[in-house]
């Protein structure tokens, strides 16, 4: 046994290290191992000296990296040897000059392994307390109101921890160390059960009853973490019709709940990798694979192969869950794409006449935060709404430079403010179309700012003038800059990988302005985040009636059939439609424009195959025609062409449609149809991208929009891709759709700042 003070080691370790238990897990690794010293945190990690013998400190080195905290990440460690010191015992020290302004507030975090067992405990103090929290979980980011982060300043201010809760919350050894929600049945929040017209219904377990309410088929509007839900028994067909009248949501899939993976496995095909993303702190709603309908209603998530699952992640979801209906639908409680709604006062008004029964509670929520959303797609989990569980927790980017704000896009919006090397993405905002969802963007935008201490040097808009972020931006008094949307998804599809390009983007998405006026959607842009040639695109096309005739595939169809086939053939999907009105709208020219949208050539070819002729959201048709392929994009293909005019590539639309077209009149079915369609997709990029590359010399293609949520096109162009010798970028971390958007408007936005900003041409 080695005596006397042994040697001293120092390990600075920078990442995310605090607010997440760390210096705890510290604290009992060294007093574990009979070490002396101390931990603090620093400005930007923790900073830790160790005493004791050598192989002692080699274990806690080890362990230090292999062992922390859930939702640590170490990014750096640094290890220098000290002369020996004087301390007799291991302890937490104050926090060093600057830790304040660099701690990172955590995100809202599933409810952990050791709460769950203790609230299922009947020995247990917090047996069915539904606010059981700890250092490793319970709600974060949206409880704080400002900084520092500290209980007075949380949602929690209003309730003084009892003396047990109290000593939890100070006592090192304790997994309730500093955990600033912690609260027990003595001192914390309560839930309460409210009738359809919100008076306080007496029951002596909330929850119970409110179990009860959902097996016998009534609405609950139920306050979660981040907003409120509306939930119903998904196998109750009744009552999820019942719910989508009274919500005025004819068709968009609803998420479910279910209280366990084995009860997801029965209905459901589950990868390690979805089931680890189901169960991982964050716990997003994952997009699965269906098996079967399991006995749930069919109108939980009509002409939808996949089905949007997460498991309780809150105490409240987990008693409910446990006691109600084995599959919940859970739907966020807001209107035609405003924000979440998550207030009590708000919601007895705006969802009375909905709900038949209210599922509340006194904790108030500080900052609305929606379920993220997330799919894998090639091996890989990519987000596709990313918001509770990882905001707000930053994207690391390689590369450090001034602080840029990127205020986002008009549907799903988010933004994006960079600090040093952290681009720290909002949650989902939501479609900018209203008033409530610029409310939210205001008050988000103004908190994130302040949590992280920064103000902008630069903002950047997209470039259409009518925006309402662009008009947001405008009575900002910070200088601006307009970004085309499709370089935006270009340089964010960079960002995110670490990549400084140049690289062949395709970029496909619905709608997005150009720099010519029109609406974009389908591009080859070649370049970086510092500018971008726009290399080629598809064909432009026709749409009569605008905002109208995106909701009615029908006429997009009538408009690129007139196009392609001005002989005009009769179709069954112009039966019973106002086809002659429509042709004479496209005659004129009036109230029609020009896109080279992807997004609606998928739309076009869904109503032009018989499949749907009108959808009541975005992406309906395009993803039903995707289905409608079962799985598959097959051999055969419909020729497509490409054309060079002024410079440019033109890929034809009008080959490929007027094929299609062709088939119909040939009486081929839609399954063939879409595969056909599909394939004929991915022949074109192949061979647009061969004609980008042999131009630049570029092997590395980026793939970013909206439209690469369409499983079936994204997994087999980058499958094909890859087999032909090029390196795929692809979205994982930010959303490919219009959410990812602000993360490259951002990172265009520093490269102005630094003079080396061109655009597009
Ligand atoms: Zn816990
Ligand atoms: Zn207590
Ligand atoms: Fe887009």
């Amino acid at each position: 046994m080695e005596s006397g003070p042994g040697k001293r080691r120092r390990f600075e370790v920078n990442g995310i290290v605090q607010g997440v238990g760390f210096r705890p897990f510290v604290y009992r690794l060294a007093v574990g191992l009979g070490l002396k010293g101390f931990i603090r945190n620093t400005a930007s990690g923790v900073l830790i000296e160790v005493q004791g013998p050598t192989e002692t400190i080699d274990d806690f080195s080890m362990r230090l990296r292999t062992e922390g905290p859930p939702l640590s990440r170490i990014e750096t460690i640094s290890d220098t040897v000290l002369p020996p010191g004087e301390e007799q015992d291991f302890s937490i020290g104050a926090s060093g000059p600057g830790a304040e302004i660099e701690t990172l507030i955590p995100p809202d975090i599933a409810l952990c392994g050791d709460c769950r067992r203790e609230l299922f405990d009947p020995t247990d103090r917090r047996y069915r307390y539904p606010f059981i929290n700890c250092t490793n979980c319970g709600p974060r980011y949206t409880i704080v109101g400002r900084l520092p982060y500290d209980r007075p300043f949380t949602s929690m201010h209003g309730f003084a921890m009892c003396p047990a809760c109290e000593r939890e919350y100070h006592d090192p050894l304790d997994r309730r160390f500093h955990a600033q929600p912690n609260a027990c049945p003595v001192c914390g929040p309560a839930a309460l059960l409210c009738d359809a017209t919100g008076e306080k219904v007496n029951v002596p377990d909330a929850v119970a009853a409110a179990a009860a309410m959902l097996h016998e088929g009534k609405i609950l509007a139920l306050k979660g973490v981040g907003g409120f839900h509306l939930a119903v028994d998904a196998a109750n067909d009744a009552a999820v019709r019942r719910l989508r009248e009274r919500k005025g949501r004819e068709a968009k899939p609803f998420a479910v709940m279910m209280g366990d993976l084995e009860t997801v496995s029965k209905l459901c095909e589950l990868s390690a990798l979805e089931s680890e993303a189901l169960t991982s702190p964050e716990a997003p709603i994952v997009l699965l694979r269906r098996k079967d309908t399991g006995g749930l209603s069919p109108e939980v998530a009509p002409g939808n192969d996949r089905l949007g699952v997460m498991l309780p992640y809150s105490p409240l979801h987990a008693l409910l869950s446990a006691d109600a209906p084995e599959v919940l639908v859970m739907t966020s409680a807001n209107f035609s794409e405003e924000p979440i709604v998550s207030d009590n006062g708000e919601v007895f008004s705006r969802l009375s006449g909905i709900a038949d029964a209210f599922l509340v509670h006194d904790r108030p929520i500080y900052r609305k935060c929606d379920d993220s959303v997330a799919v894998e797609l090639s091996g890989k989990l990519r987000q596709i709404r990313r918001s509770r569980g990882f905001v707000p927790v930053p994207v690391f980017l390689r590369d450090g430079g001034p602080v840029v704000l990127g205020t986002g896009g008009e549907l799903k919006n988010t933004f994006a403010l960079l600090k040093g090397t952290h681009a720290l993405l909002s949650q989902h905002i939501g479609d900018m179309k209203n008033y409530e969802a610029l409310k939210h963007f205001e008050h988000t935008t103004e908190h994130l700012q302040h949590l992280f201490q920064v103000r902008p040097e630069l903002i950047v808009h997209d470039l259409h003038p009518g925006h309402m972020t662009t008009r947001w931006a405008m009575e900002q008094e910070v200088p601006l800059l307009a970004v085309q949307h499709h370089h935006a998804h270009l340089a964010s599809c960079l960002a995110e990988n670490r990549e400084d390009g140049p690289a062949i983007g395709l970029m496909l998405d619905g709608t997005g302005y150009g720099t010519d006026g029109t609406i974009w959607g389908g591009e080859v842009l070649i370049g970086d985040e510092n500018g971008a040639e726009r290399f080629a695109c598809f064909e432009p096309m026709p749409i009569a009636g605008g905002e109208t005739a995106i909701m009615q595939p029908w006429r997009l169809a009538l408009g690129y059939l007139r196009r392609c086939r001005p002989d005009l053939p009769s179709l069954p999907f112009m039966d019973g439609r106002p086809v002659g009105p429509v042709l004479e709208l496209l005659q004129r020219g009036t109230h029609v424009y020009e896109t080279s949208s992807c997004g609606r050539l998928f739309d076009a070819v869904a109503a032009l195959s018989g499949l749907r002729g009108e959808i009541s959201f975005e992406g309906q048709a395009a993803i039903e025609l995707m289905h409608a392929a079962g799985g598959s994009a097959g051999t055969e293909a419909f020729p497509h062409g490409l054309r060079k005019e002024n410079g440019r590539w033109l890929m034809l639309v009008s080959s490929i449609f007027g094929a299609a077209a062709e088939s119909v009149l040939l009486g081929m079915t839609v399954r063939e149809i879409s595969r056909m369609f599909h394939r004929s997709l991915v022949n074109l990029f192949l061979d647009i991208t061969a004609k980008a590359s042999e131009a630049s010399g570029l092997k590395t293609v980026a793939l970013s929009g909206g439209v690469f949520q369409n499983a079936l096109l994204f997994e087999t162009l980058a499958g094909e891709l890859e087999r032909v010798g090029y390196r795929v970028l692809s979205h994982s971390l930010v959303p490919s759709n219009d959410g990812g958007l602000s993360l490259g408007q951002a990172v265009i936005g520093r490269s102005f700042l630094a003079g080396r900003y061109i655009g597009v041409c």
